[in-house]
């Protein structure tokens, strides 16, 4: 398994065919062709853990490549300019990096930040006139979601969310399955999302900087994939909080919730969103027809799952290099990937966490 898994993760972008990833209206499929279209220009704003996976992504990718920085940490700045041969011009810091209006050398901002400084963070590169990838939650409620999806929409650019399960190819084919009918009538799904959080004084556990808990952080998944394996929205949640440890999960921290979701169709989903327990990571699809099983589900992979029909077999590639592969060629010829990866997307998701916090809160059926 070690060997295979090695093997799995050395193999890039270029050295292999990959599925079509896109709906039928215009198709993404990468080849060893060389590519000679445009190249979208990122600047990686917050080069923390997250960031710093990003960038070694996009030293793979074909159409978007890191050419800008933007950190409050000088330190950070020179290491990073070293290894990926950044121009001092295109580096910037958080009170001065309005200016990046002025440097034509750069396209876009990803965003990956604490959750509460998104809103703001998003809404200054709007204006500064470019594109911005923001990291999920994209902000820490609907409201703060819409006002950036309004603000982008009005200064023009595109708000994109970091959703790269969108472009995941087994997660992609299961989609396709589903749309394609071949799980039937859909019942239900189970999403179970968490790991054991470590340091109790880092921002996720600062709801001043994370705006909660696991919930905004790693929960988001199962809502997210709740939405797209069952291809519905949900009209109500219920939720249920449990907190064993008060002194490391504070007052609006959550530790572990479960909840549930209704859809249209009567299919129900019922997941759970934790820092307090390990090995989760796991969705199960029952369907009248057939059945997918995700283990791991939503983790960097290889993402391991098998349908009634057997395994699936589609290969890993790094999720972030075909997300910014992905969302270059969306910026550029507004290809969209099988499920959106818009701010109007990640709005939805805030709608539902707000709606879960509030069920867990008054133990009452949410309706959305
Ligand atoms: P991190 O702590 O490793 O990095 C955060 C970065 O933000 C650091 O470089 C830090 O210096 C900087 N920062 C700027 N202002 C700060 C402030 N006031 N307080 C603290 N840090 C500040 O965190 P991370 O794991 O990189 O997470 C960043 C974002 O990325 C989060 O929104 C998280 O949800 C998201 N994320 C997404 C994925 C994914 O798979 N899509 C995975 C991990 C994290």
């Amino acid at each position: 398994m070690g060997s295979r898994r090695n093997f799995l993760e050395k193999l890039t972008i270029s050295t292999i065919s990959i599925p079509i990833l896109y709906s039928p209206t215009k198709l993404f499929a990468a080849s060893t062709a060389p590519y000679e279209g445009p190249i979208l220009r990122v600047a990686i704003m917050g080069l923390g853990s997250y960031g710093t996976r990003v960038a070694k992504a996009m030293e793979s990718c074909k159409r978007a490549k890191l050419v800008g920085l933007i950190s409050g940490t000088p330190s950070k700045v020179v290491k990073w300019r070293a290894k990926y041969d950044i121009p001092e011009k295109n580096c910037y810091n958080y009170d001065n990096f309005d200016n990046i209006k002025d440097n034509p050398d750069i396209d876009a901002v990803y965003v990956i930040t604490p959750n509460a400084l998104h809103k703001e963070q998003t809404i200054r590169v709007a204006k500064a006139g470019k594109h911005v990838i923001c990291e999920k939650p994209m902000g820490i409620n609907a409201k703060e979601g819409q006002e950036m999806v309004d603000t982008c929409k009005a200064a023009n650019v595109k708000l994109l969310v970091g959703y790269r399960m969108h472009y995941e190819p087994k997660t992609v084919e299961v989609i396709k399955m589903r749309k394609a009918g071949e799980f039937g009538k859909l019942k239900f799904f189970q999403g179970l999302s968490g790991f054991t959080i470590g340091d109790p004084t880092q921002w996720r556990l600062n709801k001043e900087l994370s705006g909660g808990g696991a919930m905004m952080d790693i929960g988001i998944y199962s809502i997210n994939g709740a939405r797209y394996m069952l291809g519905e929205e949900p009209i109500w949640v219920t939720a249920q909080e449990t907190k064993t440890d008060p002194i490391k999960f504070k007052e609006g921290v959550d530790e572990t919730i479960q909840f549930q979701m209704g859809f249209p169709s009567g299919a129900v989903a019922s997941c759970l969103s934790t820092y307090a327990m390990s090995h989760l990571d796991r969705f199960f699809l029952n369907g009248e027809k057939g059945f997918v099983e995700m283990r791991p589900s939503t983790g960097y992979g290889p993402i391991k799952g098998r349908t009634h029909k057997g395994e699936l077999t589609q290969p890993h590639i790094t999720h972030q290099t075909l997300q910014m592969d992905g969302m270059a060629q969306l910026i550029f010829e507004e290809v969209q990937p099988i499920v959106p990866v818009d701010g109007e997307e990640g709005v939805k998701d805030l709608k539902i966490i707000d709606a879960i916090y509030k069920a867990a809160k008054t133990g009452e059926k949410v309706s959305l």
